[in-house]
């Protein structure tokens, strides 16, 4: 089988080549970043704007949000240019891929105008947050509440594995405000400044590097929030959270397949002892299969169908990627913990036994293995619960 792009899309792919050729960032200057995924170095801040104001930052979007009206295979030749190249479009990840398209989609004028432009424009940087100690796969349990006292709301509980929340300007976090009601219809979403009295952000430092935080324990004390900061309707936060993981899921699957490449590439590049001959071929296959996979479930969203793909595509791209950096620190044995012989970058560089350790983070966020084979089971093969 041989996958064609219409001259009219190479057109497109030409176009995109140039332009990054001269605007994307430098190898310094990434470099620069040793700071935290929500960080906002100033070199991002100007690639993301330079994205926007080029109409290269959603391609999909009209220009006044940064894109070009660009059809679903020309978005899709966009991921791949720029996952090619390891490129990040924004330093704010979450506040680019869900926060934005959240208030774009549940979000009145206002709130489009005063948040959804600054953040496609990287002048504001944003946290999610949703997990608490006692509710991250059941979301719907979440018990930070929030109080309505005539136009503010009062919140009072704790978030944690907030990433970015020491970085973030503002936070989307999920509360619960009908006590009384089913638990999925009692959460409502709120826009909160971070700056706001009585917020405790607390860095936990990460396994793979202590003196690194990019997690944090968030706690409210009686925070007081304007009732303007309310997404959506009261008590209708749960949409909002299926529509914000759904446009996180939708972005992931190009990044895995070419990161598992990428890993493929730097073990073929090493020469491991041919024991690993067959792993690391099987790995070379399940990337294949994995794009191969991703250009179907495209297929099936660009004409506008439900696209099971996506949730497939989830639990085998991260734990594909960990399997792979497995593989890594199997065949250089010691050597896997040498920190001069780095493993192909992913999120962060290290050597292969760091980005094995870190490798797991994919696996959790954005819902677990074990959720997505619950996911997969109940909604695509259609077993009982
Ligand atoms: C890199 C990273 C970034 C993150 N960023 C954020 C963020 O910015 N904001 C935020 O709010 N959260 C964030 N999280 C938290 C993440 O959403 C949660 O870790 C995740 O939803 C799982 O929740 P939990 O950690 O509470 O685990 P739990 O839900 O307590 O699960 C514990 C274990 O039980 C399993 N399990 C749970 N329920 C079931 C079930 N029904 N069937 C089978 N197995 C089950 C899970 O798979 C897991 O292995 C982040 C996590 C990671 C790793």
């Amino acid at each position: 089988m041989r996958l064609r792009y219409s001259d009219e899309d190479e057109a497109f792919r030409a176009e995109l080549i140039d332009w990054l050729a001269t605007n994307a960032p430098t190898e310094a200057e990434v470099a620069e970043t040793k700071h935290s995924s929500a960080d906002m170095p100033d070199w991002a801040r100007r690639w993301q704007r330079r994205l926007f104001d080029n109409g290269w930052l959603v391609p999909g979007w009209p220009p006044e949000l940064g894109g070009r009206n660009a059809s679903p295979r020309q978005q899709m030749i966009y991921f791949e240019e720029l996952a090619g190249r390891d490129l990040q479009r924004s330093a704010n990840v979450q506040g680019l891929g869900i926060v934005a398209p959240s208030i774009l989609d549940y979000g009145n004028d206002e709130q489009k105008e005063r948040f959804a432009l600054p953040t496609l424009r990287a002048e504001i940087a944003w946290c999610i947050g949703m997990s608490e100690p006692g509710a991250g796969s059941d979301l719907a349990g979440i018990s930070t509440r929030a109080e309505v006292h005539d136009d503010v709301f009062v919140v009072n509980g704790q978030k944690v594995w907030t990433s970015g929340a020491h970085h973030a300007d503002w936070c989307l976090c999920y509360v619960r405000t009908g006590p009384t009601q089913p638990k999925h219809r009692g959460i409502s979403a709120l826009i909160i400044d971070m700056k706001s009295p009585g917020i405790t952000c607390r860095p936990l430092a990460e396994l793979t590097e202590p003196d690194f935080a990019d997690f944090n324990e968030v706690f409210f004390s009686d925070v007081v929030v304007p009732r303007q900061n309310l997404l959506g309707e009261l008590n209708g936060g749960w949409p909002i959270t299926q529509g914000s993981l759904a446009h996180e899921r939708a972005m992931l699957w190009v990044n895995h397949a070419q990161n598992v490449q990428r890993i493929v590439q730097g073990l073929i590049a090493a020469h491991p002892d041919a024991r690993f001959h067959d792993a690391v071929a099987s790995l070379y296959i399940d990337a294949q299969a994995m794009s191969l996979m991703g250009y179907l479930g495209f297929a099936k969203y660009a004409k506008g169908q439900s696209s099971p793909e996506h949730s497939l595509l989830k639990l085998f791209g991260s734990e594909t990627q960990r399997r792979a950096f497995l593989t890594g620190v199997d065949a250089f044995a010691i050597d896997a913990f040498d920190r001069s012989r780095e493993a192909p970058k992913v999120v962060r560089g290290g050597a292969w036994a760091d980005q094995y350790l870190r490798a797991f983070a994919a696996t959790i966020a954005g819902g677990t293995s074990e959720i997505q084979r619950n996911i997969i089971a109940e909604r695509v093969l259609g077993l009982p619960r």
